[in-house]
């Protein structure tokens, strides 16, 4: 049996009907070419071992035209395995987050304190209003669903608290990244939340796109990404929420939720958590596009694999930066696959 694989794109979209056709081929475009190259015979050995047949490689670039998010799959890399095992230690030393409530500062307007982790300002802030979540426990691999419900429960108050001491600070970010790959300097873990005045500019740019295709299209950008997806064998529903494995990843093994409200996230985001792990995933970021305060619109969540713990190379280099278009190993198709 041929399992799907994303750099066999083509033939999958075509397989379908001419309705879908016209939806895919409106938001998404292919293009697919051969990269070639000659082995002098004395690295012939190391690099078939290494890397397959490398002589012909397929390469395939899938770019939503609407929101500009191109991603390049090369076979070759795509048949490397998921699962990375890695070894390292999370203990530290002296551990500021395992004594919060005397170790890190609080907002002028107080704490939020929940079940399972609390709030303190952070003491270096990216943006005026920014909290930190301190989970309880320091180990940051969250497994439980309770934990996250906590976390975003205590997430939800101190956003209206954090309002209610700015009423100007109407827009919501929520992150949380997950050890140095990531972009955390703290190995405890925990979460960040920001209250600005102004949107971000990517949820802002995800919210344009929304708009300027139901004028255009009049239709719904996210129900037709969700339902791409879905056809494709790359989207599930967990309750109400979608969750999509992501046809133009940033990186590695990006999913996208789409929900209604920010609570519903907790069950299929701790499943996904879940499955990372088992892929052997120690760093990730998520992120959480909020509506504005008093707003009423859906809850999106991006979570991303950002590699080997213990590979000192960067995952996002000058592609990633300057070319707009990320390099990506991991197979939409096969991700989907492990997250069933
Ligand atoms: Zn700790």
């Amino acid at each position: 049996m041929h399992f799907k694989s994303v750099t066999r794109i083509e033939e999958i979209v075509n397989s379908n009907t001419k309705e879908f056709r016209e939806l895919f081929y409106r938001i998404y475009s292919i293009r697919s070419c051969v990269g070639e190259l000659i082995l002098p015979k004395k690295i012939e050995k190391w690099a078939r071992e290494k890397f397959g047949n490398c002589e012909k490689q397929k390469i395939v670039r899938l770019t939503n035209k609407i929101s500009g998010e191109s991603t390049l799959f090369n076979e070759l890399r795509a048949k490397r395995p998921f699962d990375a095992k890695s070894d390292f230690s999370i203990k530290v030393e002296d551990c500021a987050f395992c004594d919060p409530e005397n170790r890190t500062p609080s907002d002028t307007f107080g704490r939020v304190i929940g079940k399972h982790c609390l709030t303190a300002s952070n003491i270096a802030k990216y943006d005026c209003i920014h909290a930190v979540v301190v989970f309880k426990e320091h180990d940051p691999f969250v497994r439980s669903k309770e934990v996250i419900e906590d976390i975003f429960s205590v997430t939800q108050k101190w956003i209206n608290k954090a309002n209610k001491n700015n009423p100007t600070a109407k827009y919501p970010f929520f992150m949380w990244n997950c050890l140095w790959k990531a972009g955390a300097s703290i190995v405890h873990g925990h979460a960040q939340i920001l209250l600005s005045e102004e949107m971000y500019s990517k949820p802002l740019q995800f919210r344009r796109i929304r708009d300027e295709y139901k004028i255009k299209y009049s239709s719904d950008y996210l129900e037709d990404i969700s339902y791409i997806h879905e056809t494709l064998g790359l989207g599930k529903k967990y309750g109400n929420v979608k969750v999509l494995a992501y046809l133009t990843p940033i990186k590695e093994k990006e999913i996208l939720m789409i929900s209604d409200d920010f609570m519903s996230l907790a069950d299929p985001l701790h499943k996904v958590l879940n499955a990372y792990y088992s892929m052997g995933v120690k760093s990730f970021n998520v992120a959480v596009y909020m509506p504005p305060i008093d707003e009423k619109d859906l809850y999106i969540l991006r979570i991303v694999d950002r590699g080997n713990i213990s590979n000192k190379t960067s995952d996002i280099g000058g592609m990633e930066l300057y070319a707009g278009v990320s390099v990506v190993s991991s197979d939409p198709f096969v991700l989907a696959r492990k997250l069933n």
